[in-house]
C-alpha cells in the first residue's frame, strides 16, 4: 500500500482561506469556490454557509454561480475526478474504450462515484490537448498520450491512493508541438523592447499604427484591434480595464495553450501595450480552467516582469505608466469564451453572455470601458510595436494581415502548431502536416466549415475560412455523420440554458442526430432539423445558438451519402431544400453563417 494523499482543509476553513486570499472581493467569488473545489474536491454546504456569511451574498447567487461551471461540485465527487476528452479527435483516436476500460479495472459505473468515495469517472468536451491526445484530466491536472497500459497503471495508481505528486511525471507531460513558426513565433525580441518602442511614439501614436496594421481580433470575429483600443481609449468613464481572453474551449483549439507556454512574455507585453494605448491601469489574464496546470508559469512570468519593471508602477521609469494583470481561472464553460459571458464570469457571476449594446468598449468590467482580446492578438501586437503597422500589414491578405497560428490535429502524421501567412491553401496545411487521404477539413471548430476534398485551394483568411485556429483532419476512413453527431452533442453539453431556444434545441437536434444514428430516422427528420436552423438563428440570445446547426446543415451539405445510409427508408430525399432554408433563415435574422462560419468570442461594433 503506497502513501495515502494529505487530509484536506475543512470546507469553511477552506473556504475563509480562499476569501482571505481574495481580499473578501465578491467579484472574485468564482476565483473563491474553484479554491474550495481544489482543496476539498466539492464544494460542500459548510463552505457556502460560510462564503454568504462572509461575503454577504445571496446563498442563491452563490449556488447559481457554483451549479454553473461544470468543474464545481456541489455534491461529493471521488477523490480521483478523471475526466476523459470527449473531442472528435479523441473520440478517433480510441478515448470511448479507454474510458470503458477505466471504468472496468475500477469497477466503477461512468458518471457515478465509486462506493468508497474514491474515484469518478467521466467526460468532458475538450481538453485542448488535441495534438497528444487521447488525453484525460485527474482532478484538474492534463494526462496525455494515454494508451490501454497507461489506463492499467493509472487504475492501479488510483486503487493504491498513490498521490498525482507521486505518479509518473511522464504522463503529466505536456508538448508544444510547434511544427512551423513565422513572424509571430520566430520572433526574436527582448522582453520590454516593444514597450520601449511604443513609449518612444506615444499612446496615439501606437493606436495608430495598429489601426495601419490592420491586424484583426484573432479569437475568431475579426475585428481590427486597433479600433477597438482607440474605441476603448475615447470612451469615457472612471477607469479602464483590459482582458486578455485565454478561454479558448473551442474543440480542436489549442495554440493559446502554446502560446501561453511558450510566448507568455509577448503576451504579457502586448497586454501592457494595449494599456498604454487605452489607457487601463488593471489587466485581467481569464485562463481556461483546462489549462490550470499553467497557472504557476504564468505567475512566474507576471513575478519577473514586476522585477524588470515592465509591470507595476512606473513602466520602464516612465511616470504614471502604471498597469499590473491577474489572473482568473476559468471553471470549465465554453460559452465563457465569448467576451461579454467571459466578463460575467470574471465579476464572479454564471457566465451569461449580455444583452449588446452596450460593447464592452464602452460598458465592460465593472460597466467601465474594457479592451477584450484574444492571447494572439496581444502577442501580435508587440510586432507592430516593433516594427510598424506598415510592416505588419504587408504581411498576408489585402483582407487578413499578418500571419495565423493554427492547431492541426485529426488523421494526419504531424499534429502540432503550424503559423502561416494568412492566404495560405488548406492544401498546403495539409501537405506539411502529412495528412493523406483527407476527406474533409473542418476548420474552427464545431461552428465553422466542413471544406471537402475539392475545395482544399481554398485559403485561410477572413475573406475565404476564417478560424480562430483549429483545422481538424477526417481521412477517408471516417464516417462524417460522426462527426457532426459530436459536435451537436457539445453543443447540447455546452448550452448555458439561459434562453429555452438553446436550451431545448440544442437537446432536440441531439435527440435526432441520436435517433438516425440508431436508424430509426426518416425524411421528417431532416425537415425538423431544418425548422431546428430558423429556430435556434433566430430566437437564440447568442452565437452558440445561432451556429448550433450548422455542423448538420454544413455535413448534410456536402456528405449527403453519410446522412443517407442513416435513414430507415431507402428512398432517401432530403425533405427541406437547405439553401431554402438557410436563405430564409438569413431573410429572418440579417445573418449569412455560410460566410461566417465562425462562433466569435467578440462582436464588436463600437
Ligand atoms: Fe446560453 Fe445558448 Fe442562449 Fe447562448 S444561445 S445564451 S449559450 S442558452
Amino acid at each position: 500500500m503506497r502513501t495515502a494523499p494529505p487530509s484536506s482543509p475543512g470546507p469553511a476553513e477552506a473556504a475563509a482561506t480562499a476569501m482571505a486570499r481574495h481580499r473578501h472581493d465578491p467579484h472574485e467569488l468564482l476565483q473563491v469556490l474553484r479554491e474550495v473545489q481544489e482543496s476539498c474536491g466539492w464544494i460542500a454546504p459548510e463552505a457556502i454557509d460560510c462564503i454568504v456569511a462572509r461575503l454577504n451574498l445571496p446563498r442563491t447567487k452563490v449556488l447559481g454561480v457554483a451549479t454553473f461551471y461544470s468543474f464545481l461540485h456541489i455534491n461529493p465527487c471521488g477523490r480521483y475526478r478523471v475526466l476523459f476528452s470527449d473531442n472528435i479527435t479523441d473520440r478517433m483516436l480510441g478515448s470511448p474504450a479507454l474510458l470503458e476500460r477505466l471504468c472496468r479495472s475500477l469497477w466503477i459505473e461512468r458518471g457515478k462515484v465509486s462506493e468508497d468515495g474514491l474515484v469518478s469517472v467521466d467526460t468532458t468536451s475538450c481538453t485542448g490537448l488535441c495534438d497528444q491526445g487521447p488525453a484525460l484530466l485527474v482532478n484538474g491536472r492534463p494526462v496525455t498520450r494515454l494508451t490501454g497500459r497507461r489506463v492499467d497503471e493509472i487504475a492501479e495508481l488510483i486503487r493504491e491512493s498513490v498521490p498525482l505528486e507521486a505518479w509518473p511525471a511522464e504522463y503529466f507531460r505536456v508538448d508544444d508541438n510547434i511544427q512551423r513558426r513565422d513572424a509571430l513565433l520566430g520572433a526574436d525580441y527582448r522582453p520590454g523592447e516593444a514597450i520601449a518602442a511604443a513609449l518612444a511614439r506615444g499612446p496615439a501614436a501606437l493606436v495608430e499604427e495598429m489601426k495601419a496594421s490592420r491586424l484583426r481580433g484573432r479569437g475568431g470575429a475579426g475585428f481590427p484591434a486597433g479600433l477597438k483600443w482607440q474605441a476603448c481609449r475615447d470612451a469615457p468613464g472612471r477607469t479602464h480595464y483590459l482582458v486578455c481572453n485565454a478561454d479558448e474551449g473551442e474543440p480542436g483549439n489549442f495554440k493559446d495553450r502554446v502560446l501561453l507556454a511558450c510566448a507568455a512574455d509577448a503576451v504579457v507585453e502586448g497586454m501592457t501595450l494595449g494599456a498604454l494605448a487605452t489607457g487601463a491601469w488593471r489587466g485581467f489574464l481569464y485562463l481556461r480552467g483546462e489549462y490550470r496546470f499553467l497557472l504557476g508559469h504564468l505567475e512566474a512570468v507576471l513575478e519577473r516582469r514586476r522585477a524588470a519593471r515592465l509591470l507595476g508602477e512606473s513602466i520602464l521609469g516612465r511616470e504614471g505608466f502604471d498597469f499590473d494583470v491577474a489572473i482568473h481561472v476559468g471553471a470549465g464553460a465554453y460559452v465563457c469564451g465569448e467576451e461579454s459571458a467571459l466578463i460575467e464570469s470574471l465579476e464572479g457571476k454564471r457566465g451569461t453572455p449580455r444583452s449588446r449594446p452596450p460593447y464592452p468598449v464602452t460598458e465592460g468590467y465593472l460597466g467601465e470601458p474594457t479592451v477584450v482580446n484574444n492571447v494572439e492578438t496581444f502577442a501580435a501586437s508587440c510586432l507592430v510595436a516593433l516594427k510598424g503597422g506598415a510592416w505588419y500589414a504587408g504581411l498576408g491578405t489585402a483582407q487578413s494581415s499578418g500571419t495565423k497560428v493554427l492547431c492541426v490535429s485529426g488523421d494526419c502524421a504531424r499534429p502540432g502548431i503550424y503559423e502561416y501567412p494568412f492566404g495560405t491553401s488548406l492544401r498546403e496545411v495539409l501537405a506539411d502536416s502529412g495528412a493523406a487521404r483527407t476527406q474533409a477539413v473542418q476548420v474552427s471548430g464545431p461552428s465553422g466549415a466542413c471544406v471537402p476534398a475539392a475545395e482544399f485551394d481554398r485559403r485561410i483568411a477572413f475573406e475565404d475560412l476564417p478560424t480562430a485556429g483549429a483545422v481538424m483532419v477526417f481521412d477517408q476512413g471516417r464516417d462524417m455523420f460522426e462527426v457532426a453527431r459530436n459536435f451537436v452533442h457539445f453543443f447540447r453539453h455546452e448550452s448555458c440554458g439561459f434562453c429555452t431556444p438553446c436550451r431545448v434545441g440544442t437537446s432536440l437536434l441531439t435527440n435526432m442526430m441520436d435517433k438516425l444514428a440508431n436508424g430509426l430516422g426518416s425524411p421528417y427528420d431532416f425537415a425538423e432539423i431544418g425548422k431546428m436552423n430558423l429556430l435556434l438563428q433566430s430566437m437564440s440570445h447568442c452565437g452558440l445558438g445561432h451556429s448550433a446547426c450548422n455542423p448538420v446543415l454544413t455535413t448534410i451539405d456536402k456528405f449527403p451519402g453519410a446522412f443517407q445510409s442513416r435513414l430507415a427508408h431507402e428512398d432517401f430525399e432530403p425533405a427541406f431544400d437547405l439553401d431554402r432554408a438557410l436563405a430564409s433563415a438569413r431573410q429572418m435574422t440579417g445573418r449569412d453563417d455560410r460566410a461566417a462560419h465562425v462562433w466569435p468570442q467578440s462582436t464588436e461594433a463600437p
